[in-house]
């Protein structure tokens, strides 16, 4: 595993600094920032739901 920062929010401001597993020389998968990897979007709601940034599997890839 290897550390990257991901830098997310509205604005790029947010940085955050993850695990990340290399797929291939540009792409790289990380524990979905929303749902911390678990899928469940549960913040604010009554009902936890699956989480739409990373349709409920808890990775998402970014460019490296
Ligand atoms: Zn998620």
């Amino acid at each position: 595993m290897k550390k990257i920062t991901v830098y997310c929010g509205w604005w790029r401001n947010t940085k955050v600094e993850t695990n990340v597993k290399i797929i291939c020389d540009i792409v790289g998968e990380i524990p979905c920032l929303e749902c911390e990897g678990n899928g469940i979007w549960n913040y604010g709601y009554d009902e936890s739901k699956s989480c739409t940034n990373c349709k409920g599997t808890g990775k998402q890839y970014v460019g490296l």
